[in-house]
C-alpha cells in the first residue's frame, strides 16, 4: 500500500471540531483500499454506520454492494468510500453548512492522499457540496464532470433507492457508464 490514510484517520478520530463529536459513537472515517483510483464519497453516516464505524452499511450498504459487484467493484478491493460528515448528525437530518465546513478537510486530505481519477457522489449533499450547489440528481445524474483533471459523477444516494424504487434502473445505468469510464481511462481494478 503506497497511500497512508492512517495519520489523518487517527486525527479525524479524536476531531471535536464541531458539536456532532458529542452524539457519536464511532468516528467513520472510511473503508476501502487507499491506493485505488476511484473513491466514493457519501453524505454522512446513519445510525448502523455510527454503530460499526463503517461507511454505508444496512440495508442501503447492501444495495450500494450489488451495484458495486455488478460491475466489478469491491468495498474492500478497488475502490475507497468515504462520507462528507464523519460523525452522524442526530435522527439522521442534513448535514448542516457548519458541519460540513468543520469536516471538509478531512475529505480534501483524503482527496489529496489518495489523487483518485473519479470521484462518485452517492446522493444529493455529496453531489451538492463537490460538483455544484445547484446539483439536481434526478437531472444530472450519471454525467461526468472534470474538475481540475478529476472527474466527478453523482448518482442516487441507496437509502433514497429503498424509499423511491423507481430509480434503481437509472442508477445502474450510472454504474454502467462508470464502468465504461474506467476502461475508457484505462484504470486496473
Ligand atoms: S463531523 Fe467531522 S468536524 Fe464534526 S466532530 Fe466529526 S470529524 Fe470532527
Amino acid at each position: 500500500m503506497k497511500n497512508d490514510l492512517s495519520p489523518c484517520r487517527s486525527v479525524c478520530e479524536t476531531c471535536t471540531k464541531c458539536p456532532l463529536h458529542e452524539t457519536r459513537t464511532n468516528v467513520v472515517f472510511g473503508v476501502g483500499n487507499p491506493d485505488a483510483e476511484i473513491l466514493f464519497v457519501g453524505e454522512a453516516p446513519g445510525e448502523n454506520e455510527d454503530l460499526s464505524g463503517e461507511p454505508f452499511v444496512g440495508r442501503g450498504g447492501q444495495l450500494l454492494d450489488l451495484y458495486l459487484n455488478g460491475v466489478g467493484l469491491d468495498r474492500k478491493e478497488n475502490i475507497y468510500i468515504a462520507n462528507i460528515l464523519k460523525c452522524r448528525p442526530p435522527k439522521n437530518r442534513d448535514p448542516k453548512p457548519e458541519e460540513i465546513e468543520a469536516c471538509l478537510p478531512y475529505l480534501r486530505e483524503q482527496f489529496r492522499i489518495m489523487r483518485p481519477k473519479i470521484i462518485v457522489c452517492v446522493g444529493r449533499i455529496a453531489a451538492m457540496t463537490l460538483i455544484s450547489p445547484d446539483f439536481r440528481v434526478t437531472k444530472e445524474h450519471g454525467i461526468f464532470f472534470d474538475r481540475k483533471g478529476t472527474l466527478f459523477m453523482g448518482t442516487f444516494h441507496p437509502a433514497a433507492l429503498l424509499r423511491n424504487p423507481k430509480y434503481k434502473g437509472d442508477c445502474f445505468e450510472d454504474f454502467l457508464r462508470l464502468q465504461d469510464k474506467i476502461r475508457e481511462l484505462g484504470i486496473k481494478i
